[in-house]
């Protein structure tokens, strides 16, 4: 039993040959920023948590990875946020879809869950709710960067990549285990880039993209959210290691390798169990990776190893 915290940066296409030593040191740096933040608040007897909420803060600050600033666009060429949190512990969740004006959407998703009677809130009477909060509502382009209008105005001319190709290089998440055996799952995205506005991915949906359950798991997803959807992926993960009598890494494999891949749902799941052990697992050609735990072990992916 130990203290472990994993997150991802997005599962994606970006093939090999597109990565410079100069771009994947970028990422790294950015992976590894998020990754030894949380384990810090592992470190000193925080809670769980309080370590997704901060490794996924600094992943939607990151303007590399596909959630806050760094956002992708909508087919509006606005931007359009996800995110959700949920606590193992007791199964207490929050999530909010939709929406534009706040900086770090898992900041909002913590409040629902925390202040208020519901687990998800949408668009405009989420933001309302932020600012009974006291959460600081930004302007819209505040998210965007030159990148990703540049993906848009790609896929907007009808570039044969899918969108999923451009934009699935940076959902975020982590999921964590504290000193007390808790376990949290926080996931914040951007969606998909030329996405319709008012899509909703999996990230906010609680079983799809984001769960949590001390009995079982953590897991929180990244990939072709309508497939993760349909697919409950999150709770399956957990389901099947609760009441199926797998470990996590046979129920990840299970999900992610198999039923997914048959489906055609492209991506992948970071977890961790009651144990403090993780899962990283990805039918994509990469995912943007990181776990460190007690026991000294400390990872930084980008493909398969
Ligand atoms: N799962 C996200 C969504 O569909 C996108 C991604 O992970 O790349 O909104």
């Amino acid at each position: 039993m130990m203290h472990s915290i994993a997150i991802h940066g997005g599962a994606g296409t970006l093939p090999r040959a597109d990565m410079t030593p100069e771009r994947e040191a970028a990422y790294r740096a950015g992976l590894a920023a998020a990754l030894d933040a949380g384990f810090a608040v592992l470190e000193r007897g925080g809670t769980s948590l309080d370590a997704v909420t901060t490794a996924v803060r600094l992943l939607e600050d990151d303007p590399l990875f596909n959630a806050g600033h760094g956002a992708v666009l909508t087919h509006e060429g606005t931007v359009e946020l996800d995110a959700a949190i949920m606590d193992g512990r007791n199964l207490a969740a929050g999530a909010v879809a939709g929406v534009s004006h706040v900086r770090n959407p898992v900041e909002l998703a913590r409040a629902v869950m925390e202040h208020s009677p519901h687990v998800m809130l949408i668009g405009a009477g989420a933001e309302e709710f932020a600012l009974t909060r006291g959460i600081a509502l930004v302007p819209n382009d505040f998210f965007m960067t030159d990148t990703r209008r540049a993906q848009l105005s790609s896929v907007l001319a009808g570039d044969a990549r899918p969108a999923n190709e451009l934009s699935a290089l940076g959902t975020v998440g982590a999921v964590a285990r504290d000193r007390d055996g808790n376990l949290a799952a926080a996931t914040s995205t951007g969606g998909m880039t030329g996405k319709r506005y008012g899509r909703v991915g999996d990230t906010p949906i609680i079983g799809a993209g984001t769960y949590a359950d001390n009995h079982a798991c953590a897991v929180s997803a990244t990939g072709h959210g309508e497939y993760f959807i349909r697919a409950a992926v999150a709770h399956d993960i957990c389901a099947r290691v609760a009441y199926g009598g797998v470990t996590l890494a046979q129920a990840a494999d299970a999900v992610v390798m198999d039923r997914l891949q048959k489906m055609g749902g492209e991506g992948g799941i970071i977890a961790i169990d009651a144990t403090g052990g993780v899962v990283m697992r990805f039918n994509s050609e990469g995912m943007f990776r990181g776990a460190r735990a007690a026991d000294g072990t400390r990872e930084i992916l980008i493909y398969r190893k």
